[in-house]
């Protein structure tokens, strides 16, 4: 974030903590972020801000951040060093690791964040100046499904969706709790907009009895590692109704065939998830 030494006044910025990455707008003092609030004028966020970004000022300036380079000794113990000596230093390592082994002996392991961005344009710079193109990250392993999916849907992987939760009737939440995480975009205005919607239904699904849980319609309090089988009736039972999208599966599927209900849907949703509070159908 940009820090700007001035009173009174405010500073469109962005926050940094997670992906949405909400329109913030900041005062500062020297150094100290004093005062957090949502930016109205952002066109995506609309004024919303979480309570992690009235925090900012601690995750910016707590007493452990470090303020200077530090270069290791051999006992394990710290110098600290400027900025232009740990630059050049490590351009000097960086230099003699690539005249010996090559470009390729680099990988960047990161850019997967879930907010902080600023990794990637330098990153790749860098990668460029080496000669490597070796990249790996933990989107890697968490993502892998999703992007593949990706492609088969819309024919790239790199094209990638986010929860239409603004319009949806049915919030199905599983596992976890937007309301303080902030998983989708202006979670707690968008979930406190189902409840009061008599026309819209918040399930959650979740064996914590969460914030967003007490604000659902539905609390299906499963009983921790069973959630495959509540989909899997879920599935069963959305099949036996005949609820499927058929006209969706002709024509982006090919050998789709109900496999039938090969349990007592109703039986499994029973003895794994009771619900807590509440009830639709
Ligand atoms: S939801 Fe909260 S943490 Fe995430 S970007 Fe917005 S203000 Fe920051």
């Amino acid at each position: 974030m940009t820090t700007v030494s001035s009173t009174n006044q405010w500073h469109s910025t962005a926050c940094g903590l997670c992906y949405i990455n909400c329109g913030i707008e900041a005062m500062t003092e020297g150094r100290h972020i004093v005062k957090v609030r949502g930016d109205r004028a952002h066109p995506a966020t609309r004024g919303y801000a979480c309570q992690k970004a009235q925090r900012l000022n601690h995750y910016q300036n707590h007493a452990d951040r470090l303020t200077t380079p530090l270069r290791k000794r051999r006992d394990g113990s710290f110098d600290a060093i400027d900025w232009d000596t740990a630059i050049r230093e490590i351009a000097q390592r960086l230099r003699d690791v690539r005249s010996r082994y090559g470009g390729k002996a680099f990988v960047l392991y990161g850019g997967g964040g879930q907010g902080n961005h600023s990794g990637g344009p330098y990153s790749s710079s860098l990668m460029r100046a080496m000669g490597s193109s070796n990249k790996y990250n933990a989107l890697a392993q968490e993502k892998t499904g999703d992007f593949w999916v990706n492609g088969w849907l819309f024919g790239a992987q790199h094209v990638h969706t986010a929860e239409d939760v603004e319009h949806c009737d049915l919030l199905v939440v599983l596992g976890c709790n937007p309301w303080m995480a902030h998983g989708f975009r202006n979670a707690r205005h968008l979930v406190n907009a189902i409840k009061k919607d008599p026309n819209r239904k918040l399930l959650v699904i979740d064996p914590r009895r969460t914030e967003t849980a007490d604000a659902s319609d539905l609390h299906l309090q499963l009983r921790p590692g069973t959630d495959a089988y509540v989909l899997a009736a879920m599935l069963a039972i959305i099949l036996r109704r005949g609820g499927e999208a058929r006209a969706f599966l002709a024509g982006h599927t090919t050998g789709f065939a109900p496999a039938g209900t090969p349990f007592n849907a109703e039986l499994v949703l029973r003895e794994v998830a009771l619900p807590a509070h509440g009830t639709f159908r």
